[in-house]
C-alpha cells in the first residue's frame, strides 16, 4: 500500500448493537474537525450510518452496491454530509442481493477496494459493517489498513471474537497480508453495573494492550444524536460520550502514526 493512498479503517463486528455504527460515525466526525477528508463507507443493508449522518432513505440516489457491482467509482457514489470534511458513500436495501449477484465474480472479494484504490480524494476511509462475517465484511476487510471492533460491556461481549480474529487471520493470510488490529473498544459502559467492570477487567486480560485506554460510557445523548440525522460530536459535544470518541479519536490517530511508520 502507498503512503499517499487514504488510511482505510473497518469497524467489524458481526453482532448488531455493540457500537459499530455509533463509532463509525462520532470517530469519522473527529477526524473531520481535525481537517482530514474523511468518508464513510456503510455496508450495512440497515443503513444506519448514512440515517444517522441525516441522508435520507429518499436521497439515496447512489449507494454502495452502485460501487460493488461496478456502475459507479468511490467519488461518484459519495454524497456530502452536514459535517464538513465528511462524505458518505450511503447504502440501500439492494445490498441485501449483493452477495447472490457478485458471487461467480472472480474478484467479488476485492470489488471494494478497487474502488477505494482508485480515488485519492479522501484521507481516511471508514467503512460500516453489517452485523455478519458475509461477503460485505470480506470486502471491507480486504480493503481495509485495519480494523477497530467495538465490544459491549456486556456478558458474552468476548463471545464471538475469536471467530472474528479468525477471520482477520483468513484476509490476512490470503488476501491482504497488511490488515493489522487498530484495536478494540469497549462501548456503552456503564460504571454503575458491576458485570461491566468485571467485562473491562476480562477483555483488558484477554487482549491486553489491544484494547484502547478510552471506553465509551452509555450515555443518552448519543443514542438520541441519530434521530436528529447528526453525530453525537455535534449534536451534544460537552456530553460524556462525545467527549470519549474525541478521547478514543486521538488514540486511533496516535495508533495510525505508529502503524503508518511500520
Ligand atoms: P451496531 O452498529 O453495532 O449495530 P449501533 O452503533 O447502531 O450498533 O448501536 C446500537 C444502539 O445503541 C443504537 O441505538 C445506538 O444509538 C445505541 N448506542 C450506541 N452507543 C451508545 C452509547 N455510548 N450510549 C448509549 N447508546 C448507545
Ligand atoms: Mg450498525
Amino acid at each position: 500500500m502507498t503512503s499517499t493512498g487514504p488510511r482505510i479503517i473497518t469497524v467489524a463486528n458481526q453482532k448488531g448493537g455493540v457500537g459499530k455504527t455509533t463509532t463509525a460515525i462520532n470517530l469519522a466526525t473527529a477526524l473531520a474537525a481535525i481537517g482530514e477528508r474523511v468518508l464513510i463507507v456503510d455496508l450495512d443493508p440497515q443503513g444506519n450510518a448514512s440515517t444517522g449522518l441525516g441522508i435520507d432513505r429518499r436521497d439515496r440516489a447512489v449507494s454502495s452496491y452502485d460501487v460493488l457491482t461496478g456502475q459507479l467509482d468511490l467519488e461518484a457514489a459519495a454524497m456530502p454530509t452536514a459535517v464538513p470534511g465528511l462524505s458518505i458513500v450511503p447504502s440501500t436495501l439492494d445490498l441485501l442481493g449483493i452477495e447472490m449477484e457478485i458471487a461467480s465474480a472472480p474478484d467479488r472479494v476485492l470489488r471494494l477496494r478497487n474502488a477505494i484504490h482508485a480515488s485519492d480524494k479522501f484521507s481516511y476511509v471508514l467503512i460500516d459493517c453489517p452485523p455478519s462475517l458475509n461477503l460485505l465484511t470480506l470486502n471491507s476487510m480486504a480493503a481495509a489498513d485495519s480494523v477497530l471492533v467495538p465490544l459491549q460491556c456486556e456478558f458474552f461481549a468476548l463471545e464471538g471474537l475469536s471467530q472474528l480474529l479468525e477471520t482477520v487471520e483468513q484476509v490476512r493470510g490470503s488476501i491482504n497480508p497488511a490488515l493489522s488490529i487498530q484495536g478494540i473498544v469497549l462501548t456503552m459502559f456503564d460504571g454503575r453495573n458491576n458485570l461491566a467492570n468485571q467485562v473491562v477487567q476480562d477483555v483488558r486480560a484477554y487482549m491486553g494492550d489491544k484494547v484502547y485506554e478510552t471506553i465509551i460510557p452509555r450515555n443518552v445523548r448519543v443514542s438520541e444524536a441519530p434521530s436528529y440525522g447528526k453525530p453525537a460530536i455535534l449534536y451534544d459535544l460537552k456530553c460524556s460520550g462525545s467527549q470519549a470518541y474525541l478521547q478514543l479519536a486521538s488514540e486511533v490517530i496516535r495508533r495510525e502514526r505508529q502503524l503508518r511508520a511500520a
